[in-house]
């Protein structure tokens, strides 16, 4: 046999074996050992009969059988067959003889089809009828009504194989009768691998569209009281399952829109909060997290120089390097106009995190960004505040908005980090605020009235009133100073 042909035989998809005269396999295929349970080449050498089942005549008398066969050259059989563990399939064996010139019997060979499930159908089948013609027969109007009836049934023996279905379920599915029976529900599902969970299923219509239909199932009994079929009744619940998903989705547009900016598609500032009270409630306490603050430098001069459009560009090619930047999980949000916000999760300490903020800097300005054919340089101001064991997220970001207002005031396109002498400022600006709502409530606060001298005369022409900040008699405080 050349080597194509070989193969052919060896890897067909039905099963397939030689036997010699006296019934002694001599070969078989791969799908004759995986139909029976058993491993490549552990048939070859066995005999034949060791297959049928104890008490089969052909394992009495194997070699009579074969003989018998060997009178005609072609014969079909249906036989039951014992696999290897244990189990017990029905086989319809299509089989020939191989003689030799002299017309003697040296080899028989066939092709084993696997019938268990049909004959297991068929034979459900058959008891099924006598339960279902009888009461048609007599014309009792229940059996009718089930044919009759506007909801899809279907008739399943215990492994799901479907034994009769009424007129509704035809029509939803777009089936004969003829063609559903001996299917499984599988067979109809649009992904035949979806698990079979919950009552809803989505199905397939033989034109191919996709419909859902919500199953109710129940147990029918034979004369001795044991579970024998289903009853499974479909109810076309598509519309009702597509204006569902309609409503999801508008859903969750809805709430992408709520917790995204639209120009740039990043978080807002309520969403990142959230997010960020959310996260330091979850993380380890000893795994710090950076809160950033960057600001586009000299912002508005691209507004007003070029065009309210090209901001938004640049806004939105800067939201999207700062993304690239950054890790999948780190927060990043714009809280308006051309100020970002960001978190990196997990950093080691401050200086660390110092540091990954210059490198992002440095990879947001690095390129220009193009518009109109001119090329701009855009730089950002960093600030950012890392976290203490106690941190909370408004604290955080105040403290990294006070590092982003020191880095403009020491000449933009820096990133500084929060420090002691930036809290310090801040409790004394804190104290001032209490101080001066203090100071309002008891009117603290008055005009000095100063005088307005014209020099050539020397007569006074009016008064400037100046606010002053009396806190004693003797603590009167210049406006320069609140
Ligand atoms: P600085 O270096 O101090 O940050 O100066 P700046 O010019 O960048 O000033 P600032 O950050 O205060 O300016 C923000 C500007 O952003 C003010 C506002 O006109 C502009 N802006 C706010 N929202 C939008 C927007 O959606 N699109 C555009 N194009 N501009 C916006
Ligand atoms: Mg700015």
């Amino acid at each position: 046999m050349n080597a194509i042909l070989q193969r052919a035989v060896h890897e067909a998809p039905s099963a397939f074996f030689v036997c010699d005269n006296t019934g002694r396999i001599t070969y078989a295929n791969q799908a004759f050992h995986h139909l029976l349970g058993y491993e490549p080449d552990e048939h070859v050498g066995k005999m034949l009969h060791d297959l049928a089942l104890p008490g089969d005549e052909s394992r009495a008398e194997p070699a009579r059988r074969l003989r018998l066969h060997g009178h005609t050259d072609h014969w079909n059989r249906r036989r039951p067959l014992l696999c290897k563990d244990g189990s017990e399939i029905t086989v319809d064996v299509s089989g020939h003889s191989i003689r030799d010139d002299e017309g003697q019997l040296i080899a028989a060979a066939g092709l084993l089809i696997d019938v268990t499930d049909a004959v297991a159908a068929l034979a459900d089948r058959q008891q099924l009828d006598e339960y279902l013609t009888a009461p048609l027969a007599a014309g009792l109007p229940l059996a009718q009504a089930v044919e009759g009836a506007p909801i899809g049934q279907f008739l399943l023996n215990t492994s799901g194989t479907i034994l009769d279905a009424n007129e509704s379920a035809c029509q939803l599915l777009g089936y004969q009768r003829l063609d559903l029976v001996g299917r499984t529900i599988n067979d109809l599902q649009q992904d035949p691998t979806a698990e079979l969970l919950g009552a809803d299923l989505q199905l397939r219509h033989r034109a191919g569209q996709p419909l859902w239909v919500r199953t109710f199932a129940g147990e029918v009994t034979d004369d001795s009281g044991a579970a024998r079929w289903t009853v499974l009744q479909m109810l076309d619940v598509t519309a009702e399952r597509e204006a569902r998903q309609r409503a999801e989705a508008a859903e969750a547009d809805l709430q992408h829109r709520v917790r995204h900016d639209p120009l740039t598609g990043l978080l807002t500032r309520d969403a990142l909060l959230d997010d960020l009270h959310r996260s330091l409630n979850q993380l380890p306490r000893t795994m710090r997290t950076a809160v950033v603050y960057a600001d586009i430098d000299n912002f508005k001069e691209i507004n007003d120089g070029l065009s309210h459009a090209a901001g938004d560009h640049v806004l939105a090619t800067v939201a999207k390097r700062l993304r690239h930047a950054l890790r999948e999980d780190d927060l990043l949000a714009r809280f308006g106009g051309d100020e970002f916000v960001y978190t990196i999760f997990g950093v080691q300490d401050p200086q660390a995190a110092l540091v990954r903020v210059g490198r992002i800097a440095e990879a947001v300005a690095k390129a220009p960004i193009t518009i109109g054919g001119q090329e701009l340089h855009v730089r950002l101001s960093f600030g950012l505040s890392v976290s203490e064991r106690d941190a909370n997220a408004e604290t955080l970001l105040r403290e990294a908005d006070t590092a982003l207002r020191a880095a403009k005031r020491s000449g933009r396109n820096t990133w500084l980090l929060f420090d002691e002498e930036m809290r310090r400022s801040n409790d004394r600006d804190r104290q001032l605020a209490a101080q001066i709502q203090e100071s309002l409530n008891c009117g603290e606060f008055l005009p000095w009235y100063q005088p307005l001298v014209d020099l050539s005369t020397g007569a006074r022409v009016g008064y400037e009133a100046l606010a002053r900040w009396q806190r004693s008699a003797t603590d009167v405080r210049p406006a320069r100073d609140f």
